[in-house]
């Protein structure tokens, strides 16, 4: 099957009890048995749940592995794969990693003896360098928040020591825009909630791979945690996927537009979207991605806070808050919301200045989007 073929039905068959075409949301906790151990593979829904069944087998067949696990959040996935470590292993991260990554890596599991090391992997001989026996999960996100660095996937993955494993947080692609098993990976998580499930409407997180031991591994570590979804936001997983690929086609052509018109107007500094023949990694991003994506950044002439804010405050259409991904445009200040815990200074050595914005461009008409940023910057 094909992606757009996939997204409708890959996994997904009608209910066999009643022939409902649509999923059905098996509101249950537990399922009878005919005689102990004579249950029909459900047993109870912390373990296996029908509707997330259906989830995970169709978020499975479209990163092209043969598995899937369903998680309440985008971090009970990440929670999962960090505890595949013990006390004196070692993980590579990118160094700007998504927030809620870098504070569960550092608050919570550095604790536990687990030590991590934090490197620019848009130049992977940063990663070798830290290789070292001790070396148990590389774990890469690209395109990067905000400033939409790009990593690549297939070089990391020849640099993967020996019993490592390599894990791609594919959260800002969606699978329609890259598929990290087939360039390397071992697994590949997302946070559902953003492009998968695509309406601001439910919070979800996966995790899809290939091989049999880290099925098993994983499968325990989610029963046994018990980080999972309820069938009703599965069932929201569910169909916001069905039109997976043609939001994806329109977030990225109006994010193309969104950039390019920034890019061109007089009051703006910088625009970051990996489109751009000059952006560092673009000859990277177009070999593994099919898009360019809806995620646009840009900095601001006047690069003070007050004029940032200004903006973000003006703007209607893009609406100011967290997430990314939904189908309304959303637009955030990355010094004052996601990235306000990292110290002014760290933070504008990283290259995230006051006036940064992020925009998540959505599926509206570009015309209005434009309209939208043209009245917002004519007041700066
Ligand atoms: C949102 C997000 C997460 C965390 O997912 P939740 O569903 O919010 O728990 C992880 N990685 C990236 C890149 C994200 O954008």
């Amino acid at each position: 099957m094909h992606f757009a073929t996939k997204v409708l039905h890959a996994g997904i068959e009608p209910d066999p009890t009643t022939g409902a075409i649509m999923t059905p949301i098996y509101q249950t906790s537990t399922y009878v048995q005919a005689s102990p151990a004579d249950h029909k593979g459900y047993e109870y829904s912390r373990t296996h749940n029908p509707t997330r069944t259906v989830l995970q087998d169709n978020l499975a067949a479209l990163e092209n592995g043969t598995w899937g696990l369903c998680f309440s959040t985008g971090m009970g996935a990440i929670d999962a794969v960090a505890k595949l470590m013990k006390p004196g292993d070692e993980v590579i991260a990118t160094n700007d990693l998504y927030g809620g990554t870098f504070r569960i890596f550092t608050k919570i599991f550095e604790a536990y003896g687990i030590v991590f090391h934090f490197v620019d992997m848009s130049d992977v001989a940063n990663v070798k360098n830290k290789i070292s026996p001790k070396t148990k999960l590389i774990w890469a996100e690209t395109p990067t928040n905000p400033l939409l660095r790009i990593i690549d996937i297939k070089a990391l993955a020849a640099l993967k020591p020996e019993g490592a494993v390599f894990c791609v947080d594919n959260t800002f692609a969606s699978p329609y825009l890259q598929n990290p098993l087939d360039l390397g990976a071992d697994l590949v998580m997302h946070s559902v909630t953003k492009y998968l499930a695509g309406h601001s409407d439910v919070v979800l997180g996966a995790l899809v791979g290939k091989e049999d031991d880290l099925k098993e591994r994983l499968t325990f570590i989610q029963n046994s945690c018990g980080a999972t979804p309820g069938p009703q936001d599965c069932f929201l997983a569910i169909r916001g996927i069905k039109t997976l690929h043609l939001r994806m086609q329109r977030h990225c052509e109006n994010g193309k537009a969104v950039a390019l018109h920034l890019q061109s107007h007089p009051k703006v500094s910088k625009v970051y979207w990996p489109g751009f023949e000059t952006h560092p990694n673009h000859l990277v991003a177009k070999a593994q991605m099919l898009d360019f994506g809806g995620m646009v950044s840009f900095e601001l002439k006047d690069d003070s806070k007050e004029a940032a804010v200004k903006v973000l405050s003006t703007l209607h259409l893009f609406s100011l808050a967290e997430s990314l991904g939904g189908v309304e445009s959303l637009c955030g200040h990355p010094a004052t919301m996601t990235h306000a815990s990292i110290p002014r200074e760290t933070r504008m050595l990283a290259g995230l200045n006051d006036s940064l914005i992020r925009l998540s461009t959505g599926i509206e008409d570009i015309r209005d989007l434009i309209a939208d940023l043209d009245n917002a910057l004519s007041k700066v």
